[in-house]
C-alpha cells in the first residue's frame, strides 16, 4: 500500500514523528486487506519517507515504523524517475522481533531493575509505544510476568507475534492482556482483555524502590499500575520526614505508602475510588503503616476547599496533586487548563507556610510550558510565593521519541509555597 501525503506535510514524516493526521494525506493506493496495513509513504514528489501501518478508521491514518535512511540521498531525489532503484522497504515479523528485544535490553541498563536490598525493584515498564518506536504497544514487567495492552489496528496485526517475542525474550510466568484503552474505540477495535499465557497468581505483589505493592492487573487502572511515577515517588520519600502529608488522587498510594515510609508525621489519602482506597488500605499493611496511611474517600477539589486557609494554621505541608487525565485531546486543553488551575489554587491555598507541593498532570496535550503558565496563574491567584525545586517527568522506563512530544505526558514540579 503507498500513502501519498500533500504538499508541505513531509517535514514531521522526515524528522521522525511517529504520526500522520488524516488531513495530511492526499492520496492511498492499494489498501484491500484489513490485516495487511504496512504502508509506504511518499512525499508529494515522490521521494520515498519510510514506511508505517495505515488505518482508514482512525484520524492518526498512518503510524510510523520507519524513517526511509536512503531519505535526501541522490538515489532518492531521482525516485520520480527511477523509482526501482531504491532499496525495498518494509517492517517485517523479525524488525518487530528485534524491535521489542531491543527495548527490554534498553530496561536492562538503565537501572531500574535493581537487586539491592535496599531499593529492589523488580517491575517496571518494558515498551513504551511510540517512545520505543513501537506504536500502539505497550509492555509492563510484573514481577515474573508481563501484561501488553495493544492501542493500535496496526499492532493488533501483529498480536501472535508480539506473544512469541515476548515469550522468546522474556520467559515470563504469565502474560495477560489489558487492551481496553478507549484509543481502540478510536481505532475501530474492540475491548480484549485476559489471560494469554501462564498463570497469574490471585494476589499479585510487586516491588518498585523496597516498597511492595499489591498490582490488580484484572481491574486496576492502566495495566494495573501507575509505573511513570516511580522516581518521584522515591524523591517525595526524602521530603516527608515529620511532615503532614496530603496525597490527593492517590489511586493505591504510591505517594501515601512513600511518604509514610519516610518519617511522615500523618498522612491522609484522598480518591473519590472505593477500590483505589481499598487497596491502598491494603498497601499500607503490608508495608506496615496502616497507623500512619489514613484513607478518606472523598472529591479532592471538595477536600481541599473545605481545608482553613494555610495561612491561618492549616496542618497540611506536604500536598501531591496527581490527579487523572484532564485532556485526551488538543481541543480540550482549555477545560483542562481550567481544571488545572482549580485544583492547583484550592492546594495552594490549603498549605501551610513553607509547605511542599508536588504536582502533577498527565495530559499529553498540555505541554511543559503550559503546565508551568497555569501553577504560575494559581500561584498570582492565591497571593503565594513559589519556588520550583524540581522538574519531574516519567522515569528512564518512559523513554520519549525527541520527534513526538505528545509522549512527554506526565510532567510535574516540586515547589516549595510561602505567602507574600
Ligand atoms: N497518584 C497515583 C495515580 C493517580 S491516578 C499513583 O501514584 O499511583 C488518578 C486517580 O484519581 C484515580 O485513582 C481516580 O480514582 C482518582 N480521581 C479521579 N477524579 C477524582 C476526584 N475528583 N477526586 C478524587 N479522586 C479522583
Amino acid at each position: 500500500m503507498n500513502i501519498r501525503l500533500k504538499p508541505g506535510k513531509d517535514k514531521p514524516v522526515r524528522n521522525g514523528h511517529p504520526w500522520i493526521f488524516s488531513g495530511a494525506v492526499a492520496k492511498v493506493e492499494g489498501y484491500v486487506d484489513p490485516c495487511d496495513r504496512l504502508c509506504t509513504v511518499y512525499s508529494v514528489d515522490g521521494e520515498r519517507l519510510g514506511v508505517g501501518y495505515y488505518n482508514d478508521k482512525s484520524t492518526i491514518r498512518v503510524r510510523m515504523l520507519s524513517v526511509d535512511t536512503v531519505v535526501n540521498t541522490a538515489v532518492n531525489k531521482n525516485v520520480n524517475t527511477n523509482r526501482s532503484a531504491l532499496p525495498p522497504l518494509t517492517f517485517t515479523v523479525k524488525d518487530l522481533h528485534s524491535r521489542i528485544r531491543q527495548s527490554i535490553d534498553t530496561r536492562k541498563r538503565n537501572g531500574v531493575l535493581t537487586a539491592n536490598a535496599v531499593d529492589y525493584t523488580d517491575s517496571c515498564r518494558l515498551v513504551n509505544s511510540e517512545g520505543d518506536f513501537l506504536p500502539g504497544l505497550i509492555v509492563d514487567k510484573y514481577g515474573s510476568g508481563v501484561c501488553m495492552q495493544i492501542g493500535t489496528a496496526g499492532m493488533e496485526c501483529w498480536r501472535g507475534a508480539i506473544v512469541e517475542a515476548l515469550s522468546d525474550i522474556v520467559n515470563p510466568t504469565f502474560i495477560y492482556e489489558r487492551s481496553d484503552t478507549a484509543s481502540r474505540e478510536r481505532e475501530g477495535l474492540p475491548s480484549s482483555e485476559g489471560l494469554i499465557a501462564g498463570t497469574l497468581p490471585e494476589t499479585l505483589a510487586i516491588t518498585e524502590n523496597g516498597v511492595k505493592y499489591k498490582a490488580d492487573l484484572r481491574a486496576g487502572q492502566k495495566t494495573g499500575f501507575f509505573f511513570d511515577q516511580r522516581e518521584n515517588r522515591a524523591l517525595l520519600r526524602r521530603y516527608a520526614a515529620g511532615r503532614n502529608v496530603c496525597d490527593c488522587f492517590s489511586y493505591s498510594g504510591g505517594f501515601t505508602i512513600n511518604a509514610a515510609l519516610g518519617g511522615a508525621a500523618t498522612v491522609v489519602a484522598v480518591d473519590s475510588s472505593e477500590e483505589a482506597g481499598a487497596c491502598l488500605s491494603e498497601n499500607a499493611r503490608l508495608n506496615d503503616v496502616s497507623d500512619i496511611a489514613k484513607f478518606q474517600k472523598s472529591d479532592a477539589f471538595a477536600f481541599l476547599r473545605q481545608l482553613p486557609p494555610g495561612c491561618d494554621g492549616s496542618s497540611i505541608d506536604l500536598l501531591i496533586l496527581d490527579p487523572p487525565k484532564f485532556a485526551n485531546h488538543p481541543s480540550e486543553v482549555d477545560r483542562a487548563a481550567r481544571g488545572y488551575k482549580e485544583i492547583n489554587l484550592a492546594g495552594l491555598r490549603a498549605l501551610a507556610p513553607g509547605g511542599i507541593l508536588f504536582t502533577f498532570s498527565c495530559s499529553g496535550a498540555v505541554d511543559p510550558y503550559l503546565f508551568r503558565q497555569i501553577i504560575f496563574g494559581a500561584a498570582a491567584d492565591a497571593r503565594r510565593a513559589v519556588q520550583i525545586l524540581h522538574v519531574l517527568t516519567a522515569g528512564p522506563d518512559h523513554p520519549i521519541n525527541i520527534a513526538h512530544r505528545e509522549g512527554e505526558y506526565l510532567k510535574g514540579l516540586v515547589l516549595r509555597v510561602q505567602s507574600f
